[in-house]
């Protein structure tokens, strides 16, 4: 079969109509669509019950515009069922924030305090800092379960074509890898700061 726009939404819902109907559907009428500026500032506030799609997405019908937008869309709907990494990802966001800052400096004075008590200030900013990567792993299980959602609702919803899915699961699995790759380097970032601590004092 030939659809000549194949590749793009053929139904032609912009990411704000999917998003529109994917939160109707599921009863959430209060939660607001908005377009933000800003390349890639998709993102669902569950503080405001905000959805906030780029331009790109909010007006754009191809598949990946569909995508996000159910993604985020599926963001909102764990707001709804009261999802636990979510609520502890969002309980976490200020202290991530402050320790992502305030970490590595509290390390850095430690490190060149060099004394027993340099090390344990240096082990509060490596701590403070480590909450980064806690951060970052929380958020892979949120952001699967949000792409799991998503998946599920368009393969089944008729807002897009079957042929479209493919299109859709390289997008969101797409997005998926960069969130992986983030955990990983959060990760060795921590145990790099820790090597250079340890392994610096024992020498
Ligand atoms: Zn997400």
């Amino acid at each position: 079969m030939f659809f000549p726009l194949f590749g793009y939404g053929y139904v032609g819902l912009t990411g704000a109509e999917v998003a529109r109907r994917i939160l109707d559907i599921n009863g959430l009428n209060n939660v607001q669509v908005e377009e933000t500026n800003g390349f890639l500032s998709d993102h669902y506030d569950p503080q405001k019950k905000v959805l906030r799609l780029s331009s790109d997405v909010y007006r754009g019908n191809s598949v990946a515009a569909n995508g996000i937008a159910a993604h985020e869309s599926g963001h909102a709907l764990q707001d709804k069922d009261a999802f636990g990494m979510l609520k502890l990802r969002t309980a976490i966001v200020p202290t991530v924030q402050i320790g992502s800052w305030l970490g590595p400096i509290i390390f850095m004075i430690g490190l060149f305090m060099s004394s027993t008590l340099g090390t344990q200030v240096a082990v509060v900013g490596l701590v403070f800092f480590g909450l980064t990567a806690v951060f970052s792993l929380v958020t892979l299980p949120v952001e699967f379960d949000a792409s799991r959602r998503a998946k599920a609702i368009l393969a089944t919803s008729g807002m897009i074509y079957n042929q479209e899915m493919d299109g859709v699961n390289k997008v969101l699995d797409a997005a998926a890898l960069t969130y992986v790759a983030a955990a990983i380097q959060a990760i060795t970032t921590v145990l790099y700061y820790a090597f250079l601590l340890f392994g610096r004092r024992r020498n």
